[in-house]
C-alpha cells in the first residue's frame, strides 16, 4: 500500500521532547492522559511529496509512526543532528530496503555519518545476505535536496553547541532542536505560510527555545501558522492552545499539513 500524495504534506509523526509523553515513571492526571494531543511520541515528520516521501529523523517510534499513517514507502531520510530521539529508530528501516533491495538514502552532516557508523556498526559490514541488517547510503547534504519530485532548502541552526539542520519546502520550514537561529538561517524563514519549532518547555532550557522564547521567535519569523512542537509534560494541550497568541499552536501528532 502507498501513500502518495499530489499536493506535498507534512505529517507531524512525533511532537514530543526526548522523554516522550507520557514520560516513564511519572504520574499523570487521568483527563491529562485521556487527551490523544497529550500523547506525544519522539519528534519526527514525515513529507509526502509528488513522487516519494521525506522521512526527517527517524525517532525510537518510527516504525508506530509510519505504520499508523498507512505509509510504505521511504525514499530517502534527513537527520537533522544524532541525539538519541533521533536516529534510535533507523534500524526498523531495515524492512524497507530489504523490500526495495537499495541501500536507504540517509542525508546528514559529516559528523552525522561518524555517529551513525558507530551506533549502527553492523548496517556498515559485509554479512550473508540471509542475515537482514538495514543498509545506509550516508550522503552530504545539498543545499537543495531533491526527494520526492521536491525541492528542499536545508540550513543549519544552532541546538546549544552543535548544528542542527533545519529544512524549507515551498512555504513550509521545519526548526527543531534549535537554541538560536543564525542569520543565514533566518534568510530562508520569510514569507513563510507554516513553521514548526521548537518549543521544548515552559521554562528556559540552555539548547531549545522554551514557551515565552518561542513566542517571541514564532512573532519575529510572522509565519501565518506557527506550531510547537519536541514539547515536554509541560503543555496540556487545550490549555496552551486557549492560551496562545493567534496564530500560534501547539503541535501534536498525526497532524496533516498541506505544503
Ligand atoms: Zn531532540
Amino acid at each position: 500500500m502507498t501513500a502518495k500524495s499530489q499536493q506535498p504534506t507534512v505529517i507531524v509523526l512525533g511532537s514530543g521532547t526526548s522523554n516522550g509523553v507520557p514520560t516513564l515513571g511519572v504520574t499523570y492526571p487521568p483527563e491529562y492522559l485521556a487527551n490523544p494531543k497529550n500523547q506525544r511520541t519522539r519528534p519526527s515528520i514525515l513529507i509526502l511529496g509528488p513522487t516519494g516521501n521525506l522521512l526527517v529523523d527517524c525517532s525510537p517510534e518510527m516504525r508506530i509512526q509510519v505504520t499508523r499513517e498507512l505509509v510504505t514507502e521511504i525514499e530517502a531520510v534527513l537527520i537533522t543532528h544524532t541525539h538519541a530521539d533521533h536516529v534510535m529508530g533507523m534500524d526498523d528501516l531495515r524492512s524497507i530496503s530489504l523490500r526495495t533491495k537499495r541501500d536507504m538514502p540517509v542525508y546528514t552532516l559529516p559528523r552525522y555519518q561518524e555517529d551513525i557508523r558507530r551506533i549502527f556498526p553492523y548496517a556498515f559490514i559485509e554479512l550473508p545476505p540471509e542475515i537482514e541488517v538495514p543498509r545506509f547510503d550516508l550522503r552530504d547534504v545539498p543545499d537543495t535536496l531533491e526527494v520526492g519530485g521536491m525541492q528542499i532548502e536545508i540550513f543549519q541552526v544552532t541546538h546549544g553547541r552543535i548544528p542542527v539542520l533545519a529544512l524549507r519546502v515551498n512555504d513550509f520550514a521545519y526548526v527543531t532542536d534549535v537554541s538560536d537561529i543564525p542569520t543565514e538561517a533566518r534568510a530562508h524563514l520569510n514569507d513563510l505560510e507554516t513553521l514548526i519549532l521548537d518549543a521544548v518547555r515552559i521554562k528556559p532550557h540552555p539548547n531549545h527555545f522554551h514557551y515565552e522564547k518561542a513566542i517571541e521567535v514564532a512573532k519575529e519569523i510572522g509565519a501565518k501558522q506557527t506550531y510547537f512542537t519536541h514539547l515536554s509534560h509541560d503543555y496540556d494541550h487545550d490549555v496552551t492552545n486557549a492560551r496562545l497568541p493567534e496564530g500560534i499552536q501547539l503541535a501534536y501528532d498525526r497532524l496533516r499539513i498541506l505544503i
